[in-house]
C-alpha cells in the first residue's frame, strides 16, 4: 500500500515513520507534479493550517487534492489537517480544501487545557487511546452523515465522513499506531 503524505510544512516525517512501521510505502507531496504519482491514501499532517493552505494555493495543489478527495481518495487529517479539510472555520472567511462538512474552531482550548494537552480519550471502534493535543482545534458542529468517533472534555476531536477521517490530536506522536492502522484498514 502506498500512502501520500502532504509534506509542505509541519509534522509529516513522524507520519511517514509510523506508516513504514506498519509496512506501508510513502510518497511525499511537495509540488503539483507529485500528485501524478500513484497512491492509495493521503495524510494531511499537523502544523500551521494558514501556512499549509497558502502553500497549497501557491504550489497549485489545492484544487487537485480537493478533487481527489471528492472522488473518494481516503484521507487521514490530523490537527492542522482537520482545519484544512473543514468546510467552515469559526470566525474566518477562509476555507482550504473544504470537503469535510464540519465547523472547526482553531486554537480553541482555554487555560484549563493549555497549548499542549494530553488526554486518555475513547475512540469509537478502537477503544481507550492516548491523545496528544498541540494548539489543537476542535469540531464545533457536524452536518448530517458525519460520524463522531471521539470526544474529549465535551468537545468533538475525531470524526469520519465517508473516507475522510479527521482528528484534532496527533496520533503520530504517542507511539500508539492504532489510528494509522484503522485508517489503513479502511483503504
Ligand atoms: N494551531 C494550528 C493551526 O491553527 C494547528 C496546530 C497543530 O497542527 N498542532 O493550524
Amino acid at each position: 500500500m502506498r500512502i501520500a503524505v502532504l509534506a509542505v510544512q509541519g509534522a509529516f516525517e513522524e507520519h511517514e515513520k509510523v506508516l513504514w512501521e506498519l509496512g506501508a510505502e510513502t510518497v511525499q507531496l511537495r509540488k503539483a507534479s507529485d500528485l501524478q504519482e500513484h497512491f492509495d491514501g493521503l495524510i494531511l499532517p499537523g502544523g500551521e493550517s494558514t501556512v499549509q493552505g497558502k502553500l497549497l494555493r501557491e504550489l497549485s495543489m489545492l484544487q487537485s487534492i480537493r478533487a481527489k478527495i471528492k472522488e473518494g481518495l481516503p484521507v487521514l487529517a490530523t490537527c492542522a489537517g482537520l482545519i484544512l479539510l473543514a468546510e467552515h472555520i469559526a470566525g474566518e472567511e477562509t476555507v482550504h480544501i473544504g470537503t469535510l462538512p464540519v465547523a472547526v474552531k482553531r486554537n480553541a482550548y482555554g487555560r484549563q487545557l493549555g497549548s499542549f494537552h494530553y488526554a486518555d480519550g475513547y475512540f469509537r471502534g478502537i477503544g481507550a487511546l492516548p491523545m496528544e493535543f498541540i494548539r489543537a482545534p476542535y469540531v464545533e458542529s457536524v452536518s448530517d452523515g458525519v460520524e463522531i468517533l471521539a470526544s474529549v472534555e465535551g468537545r468533538i476531536v475525531g470524526v469520519q465522513y465517508g473516507k475522510q477521517l479527521a482528528v484534532a490530536f496527533h496520533p503520530e506522536l504517542t507511539g500508539d499506531y492504532r489510528i494509522h492502522q484503522y485508517f489503513l484498514g479502511q483503504i
